[in-house]
């Protein structure tokens, strides 16, 4: 006996391992979907290797996953001829390197998620923990020995050279020390069952080492020798029990005898006809090809036939999965067969990167059995069958728009990818744009469509309005929408981050132009000669005032200018139409990984414009055509650009000279004099010096 090395469990493993055990869990069962889902990963990759290199199979031609529940043992054992691991993959792989998703699944765990996630978060081996005390596994790769890996958790686990057992050629055996009160699990009707719930569309034979009692009539010379079945146990009955049962000179015996008996349909679903297949199926199938515990929301059977064969499964999932924008791994989930045979998982070359929560099976007859990674990117093939999944995806998201609820589903899940997609994917972006949905100033609580905002336009109405910012709180008042409303326009409020980047590449919808409120040349209709002279008139009498603010304000704005789309604000602050908009500069911001140069080049760019009908922006002219250095005006042109930086969605560079200033303005209100508060506790800041003061009275307060 070789000797053993132990090892400590990596420790979020460990406590993943402590979790599993002393948690109380109902859904035991999934442990046997995921070790037979690990066998069959295993011999998907052994397969895979064979395509280019027969002899890989050499040492165990045959592909099949078997289960053998012992009753004297207690154990339950799932045997594979997938690849195995070597001594480095069994440490690595079962106990020394964390994955990802270790974290993640204890934390969703404990925020009250079911067990049977686990195979979603890569750690469904340990699941095998659920129902047992102590787990062996035992394997063979074809480039090291057999090797023993053993555990009964509590921290540490030993891996040994395994140089007297019962040699597998190749692959992995493991072997379950069943728990006390999990015995079912050896019953053949309790595992046929779950085979069939769980692991009924695994592409190998799944083999039950079965125990078959048979009754045998044999005369009485023949008693000495009975005859032996293969493999089979005999076991004697009762002698004087069977003599008093039957009078003849003959005997009856027992015979205990076992069988390999298959217990799953291995033709593979996709290659059925789409109305034989019942939803419980296709669930089920969806199931086992993503660990989801949950249905699929929506699925696509099709095949493609002509110049170019390919059968596919689509399935759109309900949830994000954990890790979708995950940078650190390429989501992609669709899987590749050749001629029933698969070749590989997460094929990028199938779909495109946006559409990476799509799961299903593609399955090509054209492609060659023996296509590499590298061969696929030049595939001609491969990019057909990509343009069909795609335009097969868009589809199937029409279908599910076709019910409200679960379109809302989906939508709060994946609209981020949509978004994507219509910056990315130029050749459907009009498609696309049609599965985009936004609260509005029309909509309610429900979200519209495009389709719908353009049926509603109004008469004379050439563009599609909407207005970028944090939030739909943050936008729906905002003094940019003050003149659409007025004038009845609708105008979508677009709140997600991405929204900037993806408006930016859609451009217009149906032939109509979408349009910022926000951005600077707002034009909205063509007014009387009579309304433009007078608003001419007006624009003039605001000149100077103009100029002592752009004065005032210095670098902080562009220019100053009269406004045509504010109706009660007093002013705002828009953005050049090639600039940031303000979203944008508080997105850029938060992501702080772009170089300053370009932030304050992009950024720079504000307008002020003020509201001329305003009764502050009136009396502001008075006085400061009155006197020019008016400490007064100079007060009240920064208030007025710092609160328009709020109302327009950007953000305080300094919130504290802001907060200084609006006190001074409300010790003039309450008519609180200077001096009087001189010897005061809490202090006041000097009414005129910016500065010093105010960093002395936020100490203070
Ligand atoms: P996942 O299957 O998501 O990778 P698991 O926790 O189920 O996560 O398995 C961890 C790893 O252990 C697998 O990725 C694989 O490398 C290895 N493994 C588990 N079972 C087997 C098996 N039967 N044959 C070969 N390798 C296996
Ligand atoms: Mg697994």
């Amino acid at each position: 006996m070789a000797e053993a090395e132990t090892f400590a469990f990596q420790a979020e493993i460990n406590q993943l391992l402590s979790l599993i055990i002393n948690t109380f869990y109902s859904n035991k069962e999934i442990f046997l979907r995921e070790l037979i889902s690990n066998s069959s990963d295993a011999l998907d990759k052994i397969r895979y290797e064979s395509l280019t290199d027969k002899s890989k199979l050499d040492a165990q031609p045959e592909l099949f996953i078997r289960l053998v529940p012992d009753k004297a043992n207690k154990t339950l054992a799932i045997i594979d001829s997938g690849v195995g691991m070597t001594k480095a993959d069994l440490v690595n792989n079962l106990g020394t390197i964390a994955r990802s998703g270790t974290k993640e699944f204890m934390e969703a765990l404990q925020a009250g998620a079911d067990v049977s996630m686990i195979g979603q978060f890569g750690v469904g081996f340990y699941s095998a923990y659920l129902v047992a005390e102590k787990v062996i596994v035992t394997t063979k790769h074809n480039d090291d020995e057999q090797y023993i890996w053993e555990s009964q958790a509590g921290g540490s686990f030993t891996v040994t050279r395994d140089v007297s057992g019962e040699q597998l050629g190749r692959g992995t055996k493991i072997t379950l020390f069943l728990k006390e009160d999990q015995l079912e699990y050896l019953e053949e009707r309790r595992i046929k069952d779950l085979v069939k719930k769980h692991s009924e569309f695994i592409s190998y034979p799944i083999y039950l080492r079965t125990e078959k009692t048979t009754e045998k009539e044999i005369s009485d010379d023949e008693d000495d020798e009975p005859k032996k079945e293969e493999e089979g146990d005999v076991e004697e009955v009762d002698e004087e029990e069977e003599e008093k049962k039957s009078k003849k000179k003959k005997k009856k015996i027992k015979e205990v005898s076992h069988e390999w008996q298959l217990i799953n349909k291995q033709k593979p679903i996709w290659l059925r006809k789409p109305d034989e297949i019942t939803k419980e199926e296709y669930a089920s199938f969806y199931k086992s090809l993503t660990n989801d515990w949950e249905d699929h929301l929506a699925v696509k059977h099709f095949s493609v036939e002509g110049q170019l064969e390919f059968k596919a499964i689509l399935f759109v999932p309900k949830r994000v999965p954990f890790d979708l924008f995950d940078t650190r791994k390429k989501m992609n989930n669709i899987k590749l067969y050749v001629r029933r045979v698969f070749i590989m998982d997460n094929c990028e070359e199938l779909i495109p990167e946006y559409l990476g929560f799509v799961k299903g099976v593609v399955d090509s007859d054209d492609l060659p059995l023996n296509i590499s990674r590298e061969m696929l990117q030049q595939n001609k093939i491969l990019k057909v069958i990509r343009k069909n999944l795609v335009k097969k995806c868009i589809e199937m998201f029409n279908e599910i728009a076709e019910n409200k609820e679960d379109y809302n589903k989906f939508y709060e899940a994946f609209a981020k990818n949509l978004k994507l997609g219509i910056h990315e994917d130029s050749q459907n972006r009009a498609k696309l744009a049609d599965l985009l949905r936004y609260h509005s100033t029309k909509s309610g609580n429900e979200m519209t469509s495009l389709k719908d905002y353009v049926s509603r336009m109004k008469e004379g109405q050439k563009d599609i309005y909407y207005i970028t910012g944090e939030s739909k709180k943050a936008v729906e008042n905002s003094p940019f929408l003050e003149r659409l409303k007025k004038k009845g326009y609708e105008v979508l409020f677009m709140v997600d981050a991405i929204d900037e980047y993806a408006v930016g590449q859609l451009k217009e919808y149906d032939g109509k132009k979408l349009v910022s409120a926000t951005k600077e040349g707002l034009k909205l209709d063509e007014e009387s000669e009579e309304e433009k002279k007078k608003r001419e008139e007006k624009k003039k009498s605001f000149e100077n005032l103009c100029k002592t603010m752009k004065d005032i304000l210095g670098d902080k704005v562009e220019k100053v200018v009269v406004s045509d789309r504010i109706v009660d604000s007093p002013c705002c602050l828009v953005t050049g139409e090639y600039g940031w908009s303000a979203n944008m500069e508080r997105i850029m911001k938060a992501q702080a990984l772009r170089d300053n140069s370009m932030s304050s080049y992009m950024s720079s760019k504000k307008t002020m414009e003020i509201n001329p009908d305003n009764g502050i922006m009136e009396e502001l002219r008075k006085r400061a055509e009155a006197d020019k250095n008016d400490k007064s005006v100079k007060d009240l042109v920064m208030l007025l650009f710092e609160t328009a930086l709020l109302t327009s969605g950007f953000s305080l560079d300094d919130p504290n000279t802001f907060a200084a200033r609006i006190h001074r303005m409300l010790k003039l209100g309450l008519s609180i004099d200077e001096d009087e508060t001189a010897g005061d506790d809490v202090d006041m800041p000097a009414l005129e010096e910016d500065g010093a003061e105010e960093s002395k009275m936020e100490e203070v307060d």
